[in-house]
This record gives structure tokens, sequence and C-alpha cells, in this order.
């Protein structure tokens, strides 16, 4: 076992349905006791270490201790395609996402892919994400060996298309049945892994291809205990929705693409919505289904500004997502902090956030997104314990500001305006510490700034200091 002393902070309750002040939980020299991976005591430090004279003792008493980010929209495929600014979307997917995304075809490429992805996440203190697969089973089947090795929370399935991609991209229906069926016995409930059935999106799937979906949605029988999840894109892009709804005439609208054929659940997932009509508001709802809302991408794209009140007052869930790589980076954080500045944007019209909310958003709203509250999104006890250390190293913007922070609210403030990977100082997965940031990089942050390094540790002072990095 081993004891954290930290700043805890976390949001086990919702503060769009509770008051913040009441969703927010606060530890200000608290202690998070981890057995085999799961938290098993929490509380003041003096409680539990009084509890646990004899455990080993991590101390991360700078920075905040706080749930492992929650990603619900990133392709791991475009882990080389980000910054191509510039495009809207359907330019953009064609000439900067799908030639990158047509290159997993080669295994090798694929599996060097899918190392900097998990790399990249856990880089950005995410422990868990949904995350949008690759066209090539080889690829998913890469990408989940080494998915299953990263020991991260991870949701992901084959990605399939029969149109209006490029050719290489294509399937057929009864291959993208064979491949995901296979992909399913194979990796679905395995570990930490879970399986999501993944159209691109209805543009680029024949209504013959949306069947296909919906048989994958179904247990196979002596099969899995845990149902499959879903996920696709929504309503991103005005000449997107104005492309799908001539290809579906007979559809009501976006949404009734997917629900026609039985894939809107609480099951599901679908990334983006920000042209979403009322009418597909209440039915999400109906249905339990949530909106993976990915602003640094919808700003990038110009996709539109994201109506979370809209969301919110019809009673659909809404977690984050970095959509990398259109959106700008990995860490979750920042997607909070746009989310926030479209808010403000948006005026009247927009749902003003606290940094409660920007937690809330970034790591308990898409555990149930997930359907892994049960395990993971808050440091209770009894969950996995999925954490991140941020702890900006001595003399950033971010350490300056954090030294003079009032509390705990205070503080989250100032790590999502000013936080980013840099500030993520230790990550953990189900107990296991994945990044560290390197103690030579925090030395030569300390010789630039003349900090001394014995008078300012921010290194664990563990007894068993991870090494991997
Ligand atoms: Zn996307």
């Amino acid at each position: 076992m081993t004891l954290y002393r930290a700043t805890v902070v976390d949001t086990p309750a919702n503060p769009f349905t509770e008051e913040p002040a009441a969703a927010l939980r606060v530890e200000q020299d608290g202690a998070v006791l981890v057995r085999d991976g799961v938290i098993a005591a929490r509380g003041p430090y003096a409680e539990v270490r009084a509890s646990y004279p004899d455990e080993p003792v991590e101390h991360l008493t700078e920075g905040l201790l706080l749930p492992g980010f929650v990603d619900t929209h990133v392709h791991y495929p475009q882990v080389r395609a980000m910054g191509g600014l510039g495009r809207p979307l359907l330019d953009w997917l064609h000439q900067y996402a799908l030639p990158e995304e047509a290159r997993l075809a080669e295994v090798s490429y694929a599996d060097a892919v899918a190392v900097q992805f998990l790399d990249h996440l856990a880089r950005a203190g995410t422990t868990s994400a949904l995350v949008f697969g690759a066209h090539f089973a080889p690829a998913m089947d890469t990408f989940f060996t080494r998915a299953e090795a990263s020991g991260l929370n991870i949701t992901a399935g084959l990605v399939l298309g029969d149109r209006l991609l490029r050719d290489e991209l294509h399937t057929t229906p009864e291959r993208a049945l064979a491949e995901s069926h296979e992909l399913i016995r194979r990796w679905h409930g395995r570990g930490r892994l879970q399986y999501a059935v993944t159209p691109r999106f209805s543009l680029s799937s024949t209504d013959a291809l949306l069947e296909v979906c919906t048989e994958l949605m179904r247990p196979i029988a002596g099969g899995e205990a845990v149902p499959v999840r879903f996920t696709s894109h929504i309503n991103e892009n005005t000449a997107e929705v104005a492309a799908v709804a001539a290809l579906f005439p007979g559809a009501r609208d976006y949404l009734d693409s997917y629900d026609r054929h039985g894939l809107v659940t609480d099951r599901s997932v679908f990334a983006h919505n920000v042209h979403a009509s009322d009418l597909e508001l209440t039915r999400m709802a109906e249905a339990g289904a949530w909106a993976a809302h990915c602003p640094t991408s919808n700003s990038a794209l110009g996709s539109g500004l994201f109506p979370l009140r809209r969301h919110v007052e019809h009673g659909v869930g809404v977690a984050l997502g970095s959509d990398v790589g259109a959106g700008t980076g990995m860490f979750v954080g920042k997607e909070g902090l746009q989310a926030y500045f479209m808010q403000q944007l948006l005026g009247a019209a927009g749902l003003p956030l606290t940094p409660v909310h920007l937690l809330y958003l970034a790591t308990s709203a898409g555990a149930h997104a997930l359907g892994r509250q049960e395990r993971t999104g808050d440091l209770s006890v009894g969950k996995d314990f999925d954490a991140v250390w941020l702890c900006p190293p001595p003399g950033s913007e971010l350490a300056t500001n954090l030294a003079v922070a009032d509390d705990a609210v205070d503080a989250l403030a100032r790590v999502f305006a000013l936080g980013g990977p840099a500030d993520v100082a230790q990550v953990y997965a189900a107990g296991r510490p994945l990044h560290t940031r390197r103690a030579s990089d925090d030395a030569a942050t300390r010789a630039r700034s003349g900090r001394s390094e014995s008078g300012d540790s921010h290194r664990p002072t563990a007894s068993h200091e991870p090494t991997q990095d």
C-alpha cells in the first residue's frame, strides 16, 4: 500500500444539477491510501496517517492531485496530424487527416503511431479515453495490444466507412461485420479495455453499413457480459449537416440517421453536436446518449459555438474531448478553458462555467459517458487510483499563481487558465505510475530561475520513485 499526501480535489457530484460548491470535494492536506491500484481510504492526512502509520508515504504536497482526465473523443491515427489550421471540416478531412489515416494500413507504421498516441495521452494526464480508431483491423489489433500494456482505461473500435472517404479507407458491410466481431471477441472487456462500434459518421456510411453497427451492438451469444459501446460524429459543421440531409432523405434529422438503426442509446457518445436541433436534444436526453464537446477543434475548424446551455436544459450529458488531430493537443484542461471561452463569447446564450464545472467536464462527466463511473472519474474510496498530479515547474507562470491562490477553487481556475502537459508531474493509472516528468527538467528550470534544488523539491519523496519515462 502507498499513502499519497496531497491537496486532493475532485467532483463526485454534478455541478450542472447541484450547487457547484456542493459538487466539489477538497482535502487541503489530504491523503489517499492505495492498495492494489484501488483507493482504500482517503481523508485528512493526519487521520489517515494515524490509521496507517507504517505505510510508505509519497509527498505530492505542492500543486493539486486530481482525478486523471477523461478524453471522450480523440483519434489515434491523427497523432501526427495536428496543427492543420485554416480549413473547414470536410476540406480538412480530405486534405489533412485522411491521407495520414491511410498510412495506418502498414502495421509497423500503425504500431509506432499507437505507441506515440498512448504516450501523449499519459503525458497529458489522461487516464481514460474513448478513442476513435483506425480503418484497418490490423492497426486496431496493434493498438489494443499497446493499450492493454499501457494500463490506461481505453474504449475504442475499428472505424467503419463505405463511401465518400478515400478508396483505401472503405470497407464493405460484410468485411466490417467479420473484422469487428473478431476484434470484439479478442479485446472487449479484457483488462481495462472496452470496444466501441465506430462508424466514422453517417455521411460516410450507407444504411447497410449502419445496419451492421446495429448487429454489432447486440451481445454475441455466449460472448461478452458487458455490452459494447457506440461512438460517432454528429452535427459538427453546417456543410456536413446539409450533406447528411441530402444522403438520408428519409431521416428526420442527422441524429435520426443513427436512431432509425437503433444506435442512439445510453451507450452512445456523439462527438460535436454543435448544430443540434431541439428535437435531437430531446431524443438524446430520452435515450441517455452523451455529447463529446470538443471546443478547440470546433474553434480551429470554425465549426461553431457549442450550445452547452441547450444541452444542459434538455438534460443531455456533456463531457470533453480533445478531438486530436483537429483539436490543438491532448491536454483536456485546455479543452476546459476553451469551453469556458466559448460560453463567455456566446453572451446571453452561453452558460457561464466555474472552475468546478470545468473539472467535472474534464473528469467525472467523461467517466459517466464511458459507463465507467463506478471505477473512475473521481478519487472516491473503492475506485481505481486514476490520478494526475499537477505540479508546475518552478518559475512557471502557473507556479507563481498557485503560490498565491486563495483556495482550491481559485487554484483550479489558475490550473485551467495556465496549465498544460508540462505541468503534469505524475500520472497514475489504476495505481501504476505512468509518466514522471524528468527530474532533470525541473533541475534545468530551477537553474534558469536561480532556485535551489534542496529548498524547492517538486519530486515525490517516494520509497519507490517511478523510473518509466
Ligand atoms: Zn473527431
